[in-house]
């Protein structure tokens, strides 16, 4: 097992700042997930781990030791991409026991069948990979990087190209088999459900740094920054401005004209009345009905299906609010007025996200 640090990594393509800055640790055995837009410099953080790239400044060291003088094939990396990249005119068994053709043909066969055993492809060792799934393929790629044993896994989207459902399987898979072998796992994504199911920690990425490293639970309920709140689920961002600072508790007035509400804040010391501030308020937090200190009458917009639940879309003077209920729930139509509540503990202040450009 593997700690890897990077510490003040930087590099640019030409004029492009892919990764401007960054410094983070990933923990031996630990699965962290870079998440973000595209573009945002995900996949560069990984080739740069692998040794595909070079940074133009900064460190990336392994258990402590800078690697940048290691070429790519010393670092023991094992990566796995969005297309599986298998060689088509090798069977099963031959991808994956092509990192070990160096090893005895004993040794090299029960290595292979161990590793299809662990990714459940045991028995399909002799099809070529245009005979399996595309779920399938996606395992075998895996297994075969994890042949040589790799001491860091790295994973370019590897499930970007399934389909929903396989997609969710498939990510349980990788943390169980993750897991159970104790690799230290650096996950790349752009779907930010993706990345809270599956890791320990989450890396939330944009323009080229890191916004926040945090559990997936904190960087829900406690996100760092105004980008953080609203790219990791489903969000209300909402503008205002302070009113009154009482203890534990500012009154924001909403912009554009919107009523005052009630929102807990742990330091208010160096708040201002008049300063501008925006905080994040949860759809599954908001109720239909008075029954919470923070009352806001609005106008069904629209209504959206999920099945288990409903999203619906209310204009609460000039602020579009997001209200997640369960079907049945809502006895109103859309252009009709209906009024919601939610409390000021379930209102996330974000100050400084809001002087942020
Ligand atoms: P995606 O999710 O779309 O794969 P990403 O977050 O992985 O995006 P990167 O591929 O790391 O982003 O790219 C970061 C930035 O660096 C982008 O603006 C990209 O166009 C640029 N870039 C990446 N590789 C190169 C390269 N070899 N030459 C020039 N520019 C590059």
């Amino acid at each position: 097992m593997v700690e890897v640090r990077l510490a003040r990594v930087r590099k640019s393509f030409n004029s492009v700042l892919a990764v401007d800055d960054v410094s983070f640790t990933v923990a031996e055995g630990e699965f962290l997930a870079l998440v973000g837009p595209s573009g945002c410099g995900k996949t560069t953080i990984l080739r740069l781990i692998a040794g595909f790239e070079r940074p133009d400044a900064g460190d990336i060291l392994f258990s402590g030791r800078s690697v940048l003088a290691l070429p790519a094939e010393r670092r023991r990396v094992g990566m796995v991409f969005q297309n599986y990249a298998l060689f088509p005119h090798m069977t099963v068994a031959g991808n994956v026991g092509y990192g070990l053709r160096f090893r005895p043909g004993s040794d090299r066969r029960a290595r292979v069948a161990e590793l299809l055993r662990l990714v459940d492809l045991a028995g399909l060792e002799d099809r070529s990979p245009a005979e399996l799934s595309a779920g399938q393929r996606q395992r075998a790629a895996l297994a075969r990087t994890l042949a040589p044993e790799p001491q860091l896994l790295l994973l370019d989207e590897p499930l970007s190209a399934l389909d929903a459902k396989l997609r969710e399987r498939l990510r349980l898979e990788i943390r169980r088999l993750q897991r159970q072998l104790r690799i230290t796992t650096i996950y790349v994504t752009h779907d930010q459900e993706e990345a809270l199911a599956i890791s320990d920690r989450v890396a939330v990425m944009n323009s080229g740094r890191i916004e926040q490293l945090g559990t997936p639970q904190e960087v829900y309920a406690r996100p760092a920054t105004a980008f953080v709140a609203s790219f990791i689920g489903r969000g209300n961002l909402l503008s205002g401005e302070i009113s009154e600072i009482e203890s534990g508790k500012l009154v924001v007035r909403l912009l554009p004209q919107g009523p005052a509400v009630a929102v807990a804040a742990e330091a208010t010391a160096d708040c201002l009345p008049g300063e501008q501030v925006k905080f994040l308020i949860r759809p599954e937090r908001i109720k239909l009905g008075a029954g919470l200190a923070n009352r806001l009458r609005g106008r069904l917009k629209g209504v959206e299906f999920l099945g288990d639940a409903i999203w619906a879309y209310l204009d609460c003077a000039g602020n579009e609010l997001r209200v997640k209920l369960a079907p049945g729930d809502l006895a109103v139509a859309e252009g009709e007025e209906v009024e919601v509540s939610f409390s000021p503990s379930d209102c996330y202040l974000l100050r400084h996200a809001a002087r942020s450009p």
